[in-house]
């Protein structure tokens, strides 16, 4: 068994038996993983994205941060994110670059560098796009070890989800370099994951993904379903957490858009389809879950949200947040007393009489 799959094996017992959740006062043992918004700049536009200023989900849940395109001054320099990686491989976390589109960042192969350097298991959400001969070279030669890829539907679908032409025929040329430089090296990393994004524009047709199985072979094909987080930016206080949603009618809408019985008879087909065995849906959920997903969106399918436990979350210019933007710190700080800092101990003890206002349709709550 190789490092990744040791770690993922540890991870899931210390998910499993939580003994800090139980016992802990709001202290956490160290982060299993660090998620890293790169920045929330974008080369494409998709309708369900929160970070494309302007469009129907960021008018929405308007909000100075889902708009937020930094400038390069605002990004730490090397010298710091340095410091910050040599400090959390003492936790050996799984480090998980995200953005926006991460590839645009000026100086991420430096930085990836760096977290490689100190030897963390790192994984990358992207869209791929901008994987040319070159990028997918030193991706495969970077020692990634996973890629997580959104393919939204067949090319008609995922042009008109993603409003730029050419992105579909982009994105599998990106994973067909990735694949040929793996199969050049004798490399079995990155792993090729593809990540679906269900929404009111794919939902009726999820068959893509088994016509396009074999071509992009994927180690796993994951289906996420919609979620659509709210939160205003940079959060001063805790009573801010426990307001009632401001934006019920725009909540509902955009999850009514989805029709479940169709939803469902589309996930049941892939799941019985030819590659049924690579398929996962995020969460998994019966159909009566299904409906109250879809249909009743301020009701949270989990009564506990385990996320401040296991992961800091980064933002581009360095600051560390919780989730909903609630800020901790930055990089400069020492994670190891952040992580179990006063702001973050109240967080957490907070957090275990029940649920935020907005956390019912929160990624972090179905982990
Ligand atoms: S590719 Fe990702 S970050 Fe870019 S617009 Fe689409 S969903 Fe948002
Ligand atoms: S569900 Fe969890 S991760 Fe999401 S906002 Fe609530 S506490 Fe944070």
């Amino acid at each position: 068994m190789n490092r990744y799959y040791i770690k993922r094996f540890l991870d899931e017992i210390r998910r499993r038996i939580p003994f800090d959740q139980w016992f802990g006062k709001g202290y956490a043992f160290p982060p299993l993983r660090i998620d890293i918004e790169l920045l929330h700049n974008c080369n494409l536009q998709c309708e369900m994205c929160s970070f494309v200023p302007g469009n129907e989900i960021n008018k929405a849940f308007s909000n100075e941060l889902r708009s937020y395109h930094e400038k390069v001054e605002d990004y730490p320099e090397l010298k710091e994110w340095n410091k910050f990686f040599k400090q959390v491989s003492k936790f050996s976390p799984t480090i998980n670059l995200s953005g926006g589109e991460p590839l645009l960042h000026p100086e991420f192969f430096e930085i990836l560098k760096i977290i490689k350097s100190n030897k963390l298991i790192t994984t990358m959400t992207t869209n791929a796009t901008l994987i040319d001969d070159k990028k997918a070279k030193d991706l495969v030669l970077s020692g990634i070890e996973s890629l997580v890829i959104s393919i939204d539907g067949d090319e008609e679908t995922h042009d008109n989800i993603r409003k730029v032409k050419g992105s579909f025929n982009n994105a599998i040329n990106g994973i067909k370099l990735l694949q040929k430089y793996k199969k050049e090296y004798h490399s079995s990393t990155p792993r090729i994951v593809i990540n679906s994004t269900i929404s009111w524009l794919n939902f009726r047709d999820l068959s893509f993904a088994e016509i396009l199985f074999p071509e992009v072979r994927p180690y796993k094909w994951n289906f996420s379903h919609l979620f659509l987080g709210n939160g205003d930016l940079v959060r001063d206080s805790i009573n801010d957490l426990y307001k009632k949603r401001d934006d019920i009618d725009a909540l509902n809408n955009f999850y009514h858009k989805i029709n479940t019985d169709t939803l469902f008879n589309e996930m049941l087909k892939l799941k019985n389809g030819q590659y049924g065995k690579h398929i996962s849906f995020l969460p998994e959920m019966n159909v009566n879950e299904l409906k109250t997903f879809y249909e009743k969106p301020l009701v949270p399918i989990k009564k506990r949200c385990h996320y401040p436990y296991f992961s800091f979350v980064v933002q581009g210019d360095g600051s560390i947040i919780t989730c909903m933007y609630y800020k901790m710190g930055t990089i400069k700080d020492n994670p190891k007393k952040l992580w179990n800092s006063q702001k973050y101990k109240t967080f957490r003890e907070h957090l275990k009489k029940g649920l935020f206002a907005k956390c019912s349709r929160c990624c972090g709550l179905y982990e």
